[in-house]
């Protein structure tokens, strides 16, 4: 199973740590993963930490938009 679409702590909407995110994946059998918080990446190190741990896939691709314009995260 698969899901490239949740949120941890991070964003609105999310409950879990990135590790309990992952943790919780594990136990419902996703085998693949993806956080998808908004405008913020903090999650993706601890998650794709865990991930490993816990044998689950975990690519990552973050893009940040300000006004619907692609950014390079910077505030410029
Ligand atoms: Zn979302």
């Amino acid at each position: 199973m698969i899901d490239l679409h949740m949120h941890s702590r991070y964003s609105e909407g999310g409950e879990f740590t990135p590790s309990e995110l992952v943790g919780e994946c594990a136990k419902k059998g996703i085998r693949m993963m993806s956080v998808t918080d908004h405008n913020c990446a903090k999650a993706n190190k601890e998650a794709a930490e865990a991930a490993v741990k816990m044998g689950l896939l975990f690519p990552v691709e973050t893009v940040l938009c300000k006004d619907g314009i692609p950014s390079n995260g910077r505030d410029d």
